[in-house]
């Protein structure tokens, strides 16, 4: 690791460092492109992810679209899916073997369904173009010197480069918010998202495993409503309608520390005028049966009896002698069941960072900082993050790509 000149250094061997590494050494092959990981392996991440299966992106061409599932970054990355978006992610892989398919919510697998296709095909492309792999190679510290860049390497090697791609991952635990900070970058707090609701001794627990298709949730008292499906667990609520709330509330709930309330439409579809509408037309329909027997299509019968229970209705009750006052505690429970949130548990199949480089302090047309000329960053370091469902991995994708783009056309 001479000095020397156009030499480009990415940091972090995660999906946005390959693919700025990748991008800069295609379209700049003179330069010498060196790629750092801290760790022992590169691409760990996309091993584990989706289940192993790797969700690599999402069936969404619209940048405006697209960009609306990013809770933070929404904006900034609309632009730049006009640059590249889920069609190029897809294209770039399968004309480079790698096969993909969509499921039926959206989300894009390689045909494989084993994400290592995708490291496989990422390291093959990189070695073939140059690109040289460090690991065990922990960047400390960097300063800016004259036009470059001077790293300091697992704390005593140092190594000039002239143009850096900080490609970290979570700021959390990198000890580089220091020399980021150092270098006048805001860094927006470093909080989790993507993550499940516990209910700690909630009756409902007892239910773990039943998941309705089509549940609206919002955290009180002013979240916005998610819909999706909710699923409950052992510990509580999770499912994609969670996943999103706690994204969409990622800041609100690290401030009351996990303790707040959520309110849930278990008929997601229905306004809770209409949930009226359907309460009294079982009432009409099923007149000598008993209210405690689910009438519901939609619904569990477990989640039903659970819901009867709640509304404090004898399971004995027969529709024609339900009290108007019993009626309206069913349609409650029904529509705006109230749980208290004590917790979370992060989700194993997905989970992000939210926060990051201050979105304002990057030039996302190509991704350098506004105040370190030469110095880019790319994924999950920045300050931004989306719901599940591969938009993450997309984020990675595109501000790797124009980190790469970036470094390759610069003229110095
Ligand atoms: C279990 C799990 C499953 C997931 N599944 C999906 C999914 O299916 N679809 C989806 O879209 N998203 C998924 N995500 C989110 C997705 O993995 C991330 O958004 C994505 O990996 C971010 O890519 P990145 O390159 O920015 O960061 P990372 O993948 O985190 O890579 C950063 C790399 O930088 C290295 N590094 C850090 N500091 C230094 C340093 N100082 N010097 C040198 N190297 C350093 C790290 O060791 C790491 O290898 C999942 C996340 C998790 C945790």
């Amino acid at each position: 690791m001479d000095e020397g000149c156009n030499k480009v250094v990415i940091i972090g061997g995660g999906a946005a460092g390959y693919f700025a590494a990748i991008t800069a050494a295609e379209k700049k092959p003179n330069a010498q492109v060196l790629l750092f990981e801290a760790g022992d392996r590169v691409l760990r991440k996309v091993k584990i992810s989706g289940g192993g299966r790797c969700n690599l992106t999402h069936h969404c061409y619209e940048p405006k679209e697209l960009s609306s599932h990013y809770p933070r970054g929404s904006k900034e990355l609309r632009g730049a899916f006009h640059h590249w978006q889920p069609r190029d992610t897809i294209e770039w892989f399968e004309t480079r073997g790698v096969k993909t398919k969509v499921e039926t919510d959206g989300r894009i697998f390689p045909a494989s369904d084993n994400s290592q296709s995708v490291i496989d095909c990422l390291r093959t492309e990189a070695k073939n173009l140059g690109v040289s792999e460090h690991l065990r190679t922990r960047v400390t510290d960097l300063k800016q010197t004259n036009n470059q860049w001077e790293l300091e390497i697992n704390q005593s090697e140092k190594i000039i480069a002239d143009q850096v791609c900080l490609a970290l991952g979570s700021l959390r635990g990198t000890g580089m918010e220091k020399t980021l900070t150092a270098l006048g970058h805001i860094i927006s707090p470093l909080i989790p998202s993507l993550f499940a609701f516990n209910l700690p001794e909630h009756p409902m627990v007892e239910l773990a495993g039943i998941s309705v298709p089509h549940a609206q949730a919002k955290t009180l008292p002013n979240g916005k409503p998610q819909h999706g499906p909710l699923l409950i667990t052992h510990r509580g609520l999770s499912g994609p309608c969670i996943l999103r709330l706690s994204a969409w509330d990622a800041q609100e709930l690290a401030t009351c520390k996990y303790k707040f309330e959520v309110e849930i439409n278990w008929l997601g579809d229905h306004s809770l005028e209409k949930i009226k509408e359907v309460v009294s037309q079982y009432r009409k329909k099923f007149a000598v049966a008993k209210v405690s027997t689910n009438p519901s299509k939609e619904l569990p019968k477990r989640l039903w009896a659970h819901l009867v229970d709640h509304a404090k209705i004898s399971k004995d009750t027969t529709w024609a002698h339900l009290s108007k006052k019993e009626e309206q505690k069913l349609v409650k429970a029904l529509g705006t069941y109230r749980c208290k949130v004590s917790g979370k548990t992060t989700n194993k199949e997905e989970f992000v960072t939210c926060g990051g480089v201050s979105l304002k302090q990057v030039d996302f047309r190509t991704m350098e900082s506004k105040l370190a000329p030469g110095l880019h960053f790319a994924g999950e370091c920045i300050d931004y993050d989306g719901i599940t469902g591969g938009f993450n991995f997309q984020g990675a994708w595109t501000t790797g790509r124009i980190a790469g783009l970036a470094i390759a056309t610069d003229p110095s």
